[in-house]
């Protein structure tokens, strides 16, 4: 069983945010921003590769939810998930990375250059 399918069934602790019948929210345990919460859903997904569009319509719907409870939703934040090896997924249990609290940089893309991959 994967760590965040552990989470869900509660055999590993983590500080929730948030829990429906099909979702679970809870705080990023190395934290990149004042608020940084995961959202995911309950049955396994991989990734976003795999997840259907009528998840990622509930799903859409829960982090509205979940930054709204926690106050992010006027002052901003930002969803990332990501994707397999070059996305530099490392726990393959799709999530999103909900992120707020301050102004956010840019990280990698803000001196970024194409070229630099090459
Ligand atoms: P990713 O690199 O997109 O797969 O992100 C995985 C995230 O899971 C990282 O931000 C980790 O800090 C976070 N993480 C790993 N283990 C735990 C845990 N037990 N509880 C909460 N967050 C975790």
């Amino acid at each position: 069983m994967c760590l965040f399918c552990k989470i869900v069934n509660k055999e590993i602790p983590s500080n929730i945010i948030a829990e429906n019948d099909d979702f679970l929210a809870f705080h990023d345990i190395n934290p990149k921003a004042p608020v940084h919460i995961l959202a995911i859903p309950k049955l396994h997904v991989d990734s976003f590769n795999e997840v259907s569009s009528e998840t990622m319509a509930a799903m859409t719907k829960f982090i509205q939810e979940v930054a709204k409870e926690t106050g992010i939703d006027h002052t901003g934040y930002r969803v990332i998930t990501n994707i397999g090896e070059n996305g530099g997924q490392e726990v393959k249990h799709l999530h999103f990375h909900i992120l707020g609290g301050a102004k956010l940089k840019w990280g990698h893309f803000s001196d970024a250059d194409p070229k630099d991959f090459l």
